[in-house]
């Protein structure tokens, strides 16, 4: 377990900034991006030599960061951001999804698939373009409403499986399984990525028999059985189920935000107050994420401003 004063959740310009600004401050920092490089809104959104405008819609375009970021190109932008990580010898993960954050004390642990961290803040900017991940074979949209990708819809009683191996499967999976009967079912013979506490808690509920695990088999195709989700198992097995939840990474930004604990209002915005700091006391939240339909880079830059100042 890797100790550090702040952890800095998603590598677009508002992380970005955020860790820049927390590392001229002084702070043990580290910043975490769930893809293989940064800014991902940049790389997947803007088109190859876009225009990229510090004053854009009529947000505020005075950058009282310390990253140089001027108007552009996506190329140059990314450029810029890139060049800033390095200058202020950033420490950056990649390929780091955070699936959600705990409480421990007066400190929170985060786990990624590489890591584990323990730190005293931790600055969300994963922005607002999360998608969770869908499987490779195609679910009949007939089944939509019960082939679902978190589990706000469960009823209670549902035979219900949930594929995946990561924290969020796990902790459904657990949580369900007093009212529910659970299957979880993970394509690998083992658990590699759950934390400790996880771990611990579907071990013994799958030795009290409270859910079921079905290992090392993956999901060949889903069909529509009278209403329910048939699932075929490249063991040769079969089973239908009330409902299928599929936790295989990525979340809405909504869905992550109350993972850990945060409010958010009726248009899925977190409630902060003027330093940027949820109602999780130690959790901030910067960049687009903080508003109902995204900011600007220049908002951003501010939020990490704004935190730093505070945590300093
Ligand atoms: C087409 C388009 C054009 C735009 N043009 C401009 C412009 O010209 N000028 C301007 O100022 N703004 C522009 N914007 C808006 C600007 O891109 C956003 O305001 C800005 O990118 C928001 O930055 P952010 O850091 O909050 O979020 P993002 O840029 O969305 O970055 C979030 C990062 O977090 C990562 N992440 C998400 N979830 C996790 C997780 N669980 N664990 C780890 N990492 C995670 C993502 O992979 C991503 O890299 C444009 C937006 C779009 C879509």
């Amino acid at each position: 377990m890797k100790k550090v004063d702040l952890i800095v959740i998603g590598a677009g310009p508002a992380g970005i900034g955020a860790t820049v600004e927390a590392k001229l401050k002084g702070k043990e920092v580290v910043l975490l991006e769930k893809a293989d490089a940064i800014c991902q809104t940049f790389v997947k959104f803007y088109k190859d030599g876009k225009r990229v405008d510090k004053e854009y819609k009529g947000h505020d375009s005075i950058n009282r960061g310390h990253i140089p970021f001027e108007d552009g190109t996506k190329e140059s932008s990314l450029a810029t951001f890139n060049q800033a990580l390095k200058a202020n010898n950033i420490e950056l993960e990649l390929n780091s999804e955070v699936e959600s954050v705990k409480k421990n004390g007066e400190n929170f642990i985060i786990t990624t698939p590489k890591q584990s961290y323990e730190c005293k803040n931790i600055i969300v900017a994963i922005g607002r373009m999360g998608k969770p991940n869908k499987p490779d074979y195609k679910i009949p949209a007939t089944l939509n409403k019960i082939v679902n990708f978190n589990a706000n819809s469960v009823q209670e009683g549902e035979k219900v499986i949930i594929i995946g191996g990561g924290n969020s499967a796990a902790e459904y999976a657990v949580d369900l399984a007093s009212k529910h009967k659970v299957t979880l079912c993970y394509r690998r013979d083992k658990f590699t990525r759950l934390n400790d506490i996880n771990l611990n808690n579907v071990e013994t509920a799958a030795k009290e028999a409270k859910i079921t695990l079905k290992l090392g088999v993956d999901i060949n195709e889903v069909q529509d059985e009278n209403g329910k989700v048939k699932m075929l198992f490249n063991d040769g097995s079969s089973e239908v189920y009330d409902r299928a939840i599929y936790a295989i990474g990525g979340s809405t930004p909504v869905d992550f935000l109350q993972k850990c604990g945060i409010e958010v209002d009726d248009k899925g915005v977190p409630v902060f107050d003027a330093h940027k700091q949820s109602n999780v006391k130690g959790i901030f939240v910067a960049g687009d994420i903080a508003t109902k339909n995204g900011a600007s880079i220049v908002v951003g830059l501010n939020d990490g401003v704004i935190i730093n100042d505070y945590l300093a």
